[in-house]
């Protein structure tokens, strides 16, 4: 299939798919016996054989699974020749070398989408994109970029930031009525610690450095910078700050917006940039703000000033078990306001909680016993249900002596709300699963079901109502829909606050037989989103709004807001040289 080709970004080595999520060593299979793998020794949940992943689906969509009935990739694929603004290209080749741009087709089509399910990747493997990249462009330094605006300004070519190419909210979905040749620049290859500063515990980092390289290279130095998104592997540091991103040990490092203490956006109009690099400062009106969230709209990050911490000494995972979601919440919200909060706390709902036991080894003989055994304990002794027990996963990053507070206070807590250790192994597997989904998204979809998720921050009062509406929604539409078999909705708190929590949705259904199943999916999922902000929830927490969420943005600024960041636009890109079209900008 021309789906599995893959391709290597910038001077990275880790050659990755070409439309699907993730590496190419790595990907779901189904053996002859129905045992599903996933291959490659990534992660901890390769190289086994997982027997309840396909009984767990039929079990959740209410299906019989055949696994020999595969939708049919779409190839070749129907990219059209590029249009080319030639005056542009003659100028372009005489600043950059020529492996630094390119128009070939496969490079064009990688970075003619992100990682949305329906509206992109469905659409690069099964149909087809509104629009594609006419052409690729690789900078590999500041100067390259502010090259390469100047001239696109000049000759009026639209173009298109390019981080990691893992948007979920269709921020990197190119323009179906842009005329302009489009050029996007990849930034990967600007990917270089600048310095590290010891004394004040910051470096300067260019833009296009993936998260996992600037953890090791970190690391290498004794430090981190603590964010770590699920995406890690992949996106990027202009990224974060172009989507207002946030990683799972916020509690301990912040999210990236309180890790980034000084930002570089080249626009048309110039850098827009503060020139000190400093803890906090009154400066009235702050303008590096705007590259928060700016979802390519303004012009390209090329390097950050981020704030490091000194190595942990000590990352310890825990777990616990509750006998329902609403003893985990009371004990969530009574942790949010403690003095030992772990680095990362993660509840998932009953639902989530049975996929991880699904997705565990298949055990026999003295294993299956002693999984049995535990069972009873939490199930009899303890009074749970098993269908209505969930899990919260844990990380603990300090001193020794800070992480052994954390844990003897927090197990303390839980001991509260009901809460029983489920230890170490658990939670760390429960982290490492999070890696594992959006394979799982891409392995399923060959099998008709689509599956996404989507994320919102309330208030702790409303995460019952918040849950609840979704749910109803959802059996709404699937009746309204007549869809096939059931609809799949769980959840889990991924982030606490003083105030409130992310809760981040994961939603599924069975499309074989339904006409238009992209379509359909699509009108249930912005329904959904629907009922999340008219029962208090916000339009997203971390994956932005692109162009997947536009039409809330009017629940969520006033007009003097949205013409207050058009005006902004008009100052510092009146031309629209970076005309992507994201958030209040999208047709
Ligand atoms: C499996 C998976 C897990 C995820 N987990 C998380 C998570 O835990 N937390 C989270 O916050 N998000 C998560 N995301 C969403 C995504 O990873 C984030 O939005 C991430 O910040 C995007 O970074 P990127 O480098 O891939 O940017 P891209 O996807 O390449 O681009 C996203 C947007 O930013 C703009 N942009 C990119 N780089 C620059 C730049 N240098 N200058 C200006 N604009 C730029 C693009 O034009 C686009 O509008 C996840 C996504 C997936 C697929």
């Amino acid at each position: 299939m021309s789906g599995h080709r893959t391709t290597e970004a910038g001077s990275h080595d880790q050659r990755t798919w070409d439309h699907r999520w993730g590496f190419a060593d790595t990907q779901f299979i189904v053996h002859p016996d129905g045992a599903v793998e996933l291959t490659g020794d990534r992660y901890p949940l390769c190289g086994y054989r997982m027997y309840d992943f396909v009984p767990y689906v039929e079990e959740v969509l209410g299906i019989r699974l055949d696994l020999r009935d595969i939708k049919p990739e779409r190839t070749p694929k129907p990219i059209p020749p590029p249009v080319r603004n030639e005056p542009f290209l003659a100028e372009l080749s005489g600043s950059l070398r020529e492996d630094q741009f390119s128009t070939g087709d496969r490079e064009r089509l990688i970075h003619s989408h992100g990682q949305t399910t329906t509206d992109e990747v469905y659409r690069v493997l099964y149909e087809q994109l509104d629009r594609y990249a006419d052409l690729v462009i690789y900078p590999e330094s500041e100067a390259d970029v502010v090259r390469g605006v100047e001239l696109a300004a000049r000759h009026h070519v639209c173009l298109v930031p390019f981080g990691g190419g893992t948007s979920v909210s269709c921020a990197l979905s190119l323009p179906g009525n842009e005329t302009r040749m489009i050029a996007v620049v990849d930034l990967r290859r600007m990917n270089r610690i600048e310095w590290i500063d010891r004394e004040n515990l910051r470096a300067c980092v260019q833009a296009g450095i993936r998260g996992m390289d600037l953890e090791e290279a970190l690391r290498r130095e004794g430090y981190t910078c603590g964010h770590e998104p699920d995406s890690i592997e992949l996106s990027t540091l202009g990224g974060w700050i172009a989507t207002n991103a946030s990683g799972m040990k916020k509690n301990r490092y912040g999210n990236i917006e309180q890790i980034v203490e000084k930002v570089r956006l080249v626009t048309p109009a110039g850098v827009v940039e503060h020139l000190q690099s400093l803890p906090r400062v009154s400066m009235g009106i702050q303008p590096q703000c705007l590259a928060f969230g700016s979802e390519g709209n303004l012009g390209l990050i090329t390097s950050a000033v981020i704030k490091i911490f000194p190595k942990p000494e000590v990352t310890r995972y825990g777990s616990l078990v509750f006998p329902s979601m609403e003893h985990g919440i009371r004990f969530l919200h009574e942790l949010a306001h403690t003095g030992f909060v772990p680095a990362s706390i993660r509840l998932v709902d009953n639902i989530q909680f049975r996929f991880g036991l699904a997705l565990k080894a298949h055990t026999e003989g003295m294993a299956a016993f002693l999984d049995r055994l535990k069972k009873f304990f939490v199930t009899r002794i303890k009074g749970f249900d098993p269908d209505q027990m969930v899990a919260a996963t844990i990380v603990m990053e300090g001193s020794r002596d800070e992480v052994e507070y954390q844990q003897e206070n927090l197990y303390r807590l839980a001991g509260r709300f009901h809460g029983l250790a489920a230890g170490a192994e658990a939670g760390r597997r429960g982290y490492m699963l999070t890696y594992a989904i959006a394979y799982i998204r891409d392995f399923v979809a060959q099998y008709h079901i689509i599956g996404e998720t989507f994320e919102t921050s309330v208030p702790w009062s409303q995460i019952d109502r918040v849950c609840r509406a979704v749910q109803e929604k959802a059996a709404e539409q699937h009746r309204a829909f007549k869809l096939p078999g059931k609809f799949y909705v769980s959840y889990r708190i991924t982030q606490i606050y003083h105030t409130g929590v992310c809760i981040y949705f994961m939603y599924g259904l069975y499309t074989k037989g339904v006409d238009r199943p992209a379509e359909v999916f699509g009108r249930i999922e912005h329904s959904l989103r629907e009922v999340i902000l008219a029962n208090g929830g916000s339009i997203s927490h971390h994956h932005g709004v692109g162009k997947l969420r536009k039409d809330f943005m009017g629940a969520t600024l006033s007009p003097a807001a949205v013409e207050l960041v058009r005006q902004i636009k008009q100052a510092v890109d009146p031309d629209n040289v970076f005309g992507i079209r994201n958030n209040i900008f999208a047709g």
